[in-house]
């Protein structure tokens, strides 16, 4: 038997490092602090639907298959395409990030992450207007002023508040939440909105108009506010706009609800205007509250391997970027690739109905160590090991910091890494050959 102490949790983008695993007979009998998400992971991941053996589809059926022939017939589609679509890639270590950048260089695929579909818009506002940060721990000591907007951690990061946020304690809240004034501001009242001091209610679709006249107020320009704002009232407004000019540290943590509602990354460009009007009273940050547990690690490989950090085009040889036609459903809603590697991630679940109607008529590989809804569109499965269980890797948590995750069990898989390697030297060797 034995005890691993700081493993970490490789669910979501709050990449905890302080769970304790207890493994017997290479099983992991005993998952202790993770929330239920997190200790699914470690333990539900013998129970959920493992893809046991690679697979390759032959007369519309999925049918087992040796890794070599898997990687012979992946190797054949990418040589022979002439536009790759390479998307996913969040839920996996950077250095399988770093051998997909490089296979997707090899073959002049496009390369894209989940982020196409969550935090992509933050990502451009941050390099329109910058975006003032701050590690989850320096939040923690310092904050006396958290706002939860369009997200809703209870669910998605179960233990971000007792952590990092509100309900945990720090240097200078000591007394943890009687420390810390929380608001959340969101369309629809969440269970994260039931325990906060303030909760604003955004008519759907109206962040923008309202991070407008939140500005308003905090600029001092309160006259030009009219009575009602994305259905809030003129005196709420004012208030929220003085609990953040009160405050001594603020950080807002911002959702999908506002990179995917109306407006898209203006509303990041907003929310880090606001920002920086409030750091000319007091300090203040903005951190995303990031999903898979590796998006942000995507962002950091790809930009400082190729510039730009996602909807990157290698199709002319260097890198292109320019998200809106080179996003993952940019390339698949306008027909322009003609085979797609989709790993760590499940396109079939996620894109629009359009997308996954033209990934059906193309080949598609799939990496994924779980059958999910893009299996039933795959021409070639490769089962992969769960990283952070069953391999080791780096990821980077939503604050940009980098973690080392352990490798807790032994595995028949290969990773994704491994995966990812022989398809870079199957192209070659194809390429070299015709
Ligand atoms: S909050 Fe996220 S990282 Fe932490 S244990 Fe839960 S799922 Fe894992």
């Amino acid at each position: 038997m034995a005890v691993i102490t700081d493993a970490i949790c490789s669910l979501c983008g709050s990449l905890c490092d302080d769970i304790t695993v207890t493994v017997e007979d290479n099983k992991i009998t005993s998952v202790e602090r993770a929330c239920i998400l997190g200790r699914n992971k470690f333990v539900g991941m013998f129970l959920h639907d493992r893809i046991e053996s690679p697979m390759i589809r032959k007369n519309g059926e999925l049918v087992d298959v040796s890794y070599e022939e898997a990687i012979e017939e992946a190797g054949k589609i990418l040589a022979n395409s002439k536009r790759t679509l390479s998307y996913g890639w969040c839920s996996t270590s950077c250095e399988a990030i770093s051998k997909a950048i490089q296979l997707a260089e090899e073959t002049k695929s496009l390369f894209d992450s989940t982020a196409n579909v969550c935090h992509g818009p933050s990502a451009l506002a941050v390099q329109e207007k910058g975006g003032p940060a701050a590690t989850l721990g320096v939040v923690k000591n310092r904050a006396d002023l958290m706002v939860f907007w369009g997200c809703n951690p209870a669910h998605a990061h179960p233990r971000h508040m007792s952590r990092y946020s509100p309900f945990s304690t720090g240097s200078f809240r000591q007394k943890g939440r009687k420390d810390t004034k929380m608001v959340v501001i969101d369309v629809r009242k969440t269970d994260t909105a039931k325990l906060a001091d303030k909760y604003v209610q955004l008519e759907p679709g109206t962040d923008y108009l309202y991070l407008s006249a939140i500005r308003s107020a905090v600029n001092g320009h309160e006259d030009v506010i009219p009575d009602k704002v994305a259905g809030v009232p003129k005196e709420d407004i004012i208030e929220v706009a003085n609990m953040l000019k009160d405050a001594k540290f603020s950080c807002i943590f911002y959702g999908m609800g506002v990179t995917q509602s109306r407006s898209k990354y203006k509303n990041g460009d907003m929310v880090s205007s606001l920002i920086s009007d409030l750091n000319q009273h007091s300090k203040s940050v903005m951190i995303g509250m990031r999903g898979h547990y590796n998006v942000t690690g995507f962002g950091q490989v790809a930009t400082w391997e190729t510039g730009f950090p996602m909807a990157i085009d290698f199709t002319r040889g260097t890198a292109y970027y320019n998200p809106g036609e080179t996003g993952a459903n940019d390339v698949l809603t306008r027909g322009d690739v003609d085979a797609a590697i989709i790993a760590a991630a499940d396109a079939g679940a996620h894109f629009p109905q359009d997308s996954i109607k033209y990934l059906a008529k193309i080949p598609v590989i799939q990496i994924d160590p779980y059958a999910n809804p893009t299996t039933e569109v795959a021409d070639v499965v490769f089962p992969a090991a769960v990283v952070g269980v069953e391999a080791e890797g780096t990821a980077y948590r939503m604050d940009g910091i980098s973690l080392r995750m352990k490798k807790l069990i032994d595995t028949k898989f290969k990773t994704d890494e491994e995966i990812t390697s022989d398809l870079i030297q199957k192209v070659r060797e194809i390429k070299r050959g015709a």
